[in-house]
């Protein structure tokens, strides 16, 4: 495959963007080369500036659940375009997108939309501080909560992949209110919590972690987080911005049947316009401005092309009743097709599996926390990501990454994948 427009496009992007991209994620430092200027997409596809066509597993890194430029997104954006791209007024959009997704996800009364999933996060803690009037949070290793200053404590996804899980410009002041957990270590969790008898607001989780790659909560490593913070009046905030209305129309809440206090999401929420949004009981969402205290606001919240892409979506997830098994199904195919092929090849793996999230890990043990997950060969990552690369298979620059599975792709896109993944398998 040829990249020359690509690399012409990236060089004269160094001038006026930092590194050239506007989220360090899409550049290629963790695995050499520079990255490709994406061009357009439709479907499983996506297309680069040199004329390239990609079957992508990162759709926008989780957005595109349904394929790019899904239909009916599409025209629902371009007929609200027509009446006005934002009025910093109350819209009828809001109250209807706010009205389905306190219908699909449970134990949510009110919903807040913001513009991403990094707000989401960062308001989710400043209301549970507010409600229980306690400072501290704890957070895992290795996941991601979005780039503000509580969450840049051994956070995961680039962060990680740059090798800067602490970004300088976190003050110390800030740094001290975040506690740090191992994933899947309930023991570690209660000895916190213990040692920071009433100062803990909230304990907040990926429920099912995709920014070390992804690794599943253990058996009753959810419920366990319940009863601790039900034990010791700490609020559970569930991050759903990966997996909520992907895992399941409700999210993790519903797959496993664990209610969170308060739960992020953004991601296919927007439908792949800037969307985030957070929610919870009404007993919480009270707390908030312009009801409660708590201050929280947004010039271009809820916006009206942002509320008609994620209200298209979530429709549509929500009338497919068979969208999640579909989606199962191919990512079950994908993994054995992976696997087959690897062990084929003598290549030591692991592939972690959860509905239409996946990973490769190149390492002899299981991967079930950040520290499991950095003892993966990154040398063959990036053997295995530009040898993919090159056979038109677009998998995330980085092996601290979920692939993510979208209903558009085809069993014909999944056969060539695993073909790709055999002959790639031959050179490692
Ligand atoms: N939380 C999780 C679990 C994420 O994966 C991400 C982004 O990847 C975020 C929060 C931050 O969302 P955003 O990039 O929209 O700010």
């Amino acid at each position: 495959m040829l990249y020359q427009r690509s690399s012409a496009l990236f060089k004269e992007a160094q001038q006026v963007i930092p590194g050239g991209v506007n989220s360090p994620v899409r550049a290629f430092n963790a695995v050499g080369g520079t990255p490709i200027f994406a061009k357009s997409a439709k479907g499983a596809y996506v297309y680069d500036e040199d004329g390239n066509r990609f079957i992508d597993y990162i759709n926008s890194w989780g957005p595109m659940l349904l394929g790019h430029a899904f239909p009916p997104v599409v025209e629902a954006v371009i007929e609200k375009t027509q009446s006005g791209t934002s009025f910093g007024m109350p819209t009828a959009i809001e109250t209807e997108i706010a009205e389905l997704a306190v219908s699909m996800v449970p134990n949510i009364d009110k919903i807040r939309f913001v513009n991403s999933g990094t707000e989401a996060c960062m308001s989710a803690i400043r209301l549970a501080r507010g409600f229980t009037k306690k400072d501290k949070i704890i957070k895992f290793a290795g996941c991601y909560h979005g780039h503000s200053d509580s969450f840049l404590i051994a956070a995961g996804s680039g962060a990680v992949t740059f090798g800067t899980p602490n970004s300088p410009g976190v003050t110390q002041g800030t740094a001290k209110d975040t506690l740090l957990a191992r994933y899947n270590d309930i023991e570690n969790v209660k000895q916190l919590v213990d040692a920071n008898k009433g100062e803990i607001a909230a304990i907040i989780i990926e429920p099912v972690a995709g920014n070390m790659g992804c690794i599943p909560p253990k058996e009753g490593f959810l419920e366990g987080l319940r009863s601790v913070c039900d034990a010791h009046n700490v609020l559970l905030i569930f991050d759903e911005v990966m997996t909520g209305f992907r895992l399941a129309k409700g999210g993790v809440q519903e797959l496993k049947s664990i209610d969170a206090d308060i739960v992020c999401f953004g991601k296919v929420v927007g439908g792949g316009l800037p969307v985030g949004a957070f929610a919870a009981r009404n007993e919480i969402m009270n707390h908030l401005a312009p009801l409660g205290p708590v201050y929280q606001a947004g010039t271009l919240s809820g916006n009206p092309l942002a509320m008609a892409a994620g209200l298209a979506m979530l429709k549509a997830v929500n009338n497919d009743k068979g969208l999640m098994n579909r989606l199962e199904e191919k990512t079950k195919y994908l993994h054995t097709g992976i696997a087959d092929a690897l062990n084929k090849n003598n290549i030591v793996h692991q592939i972690n599996r959860i509905g239409s999230m996946i990973s490769v890990h190149f390492c002899d043990d299981a991967v079930v926390d950040f520290e499991s997950a950095a003892k993966g060969n990154n040398e063959t990552f990036k053997k295995f990501f530009h040898g993919m690369l090159n056979k038109g298979i677009y998998i995330a620059p980085s092996a601290f990454e979920t692939w993510f599975i979208t209903d558009a792709l085809t069993y014909q896109d999944l056969n060539e994948t695993i073909a790709a993944v055999e002959e790639v398998a031959k050179t490692l």
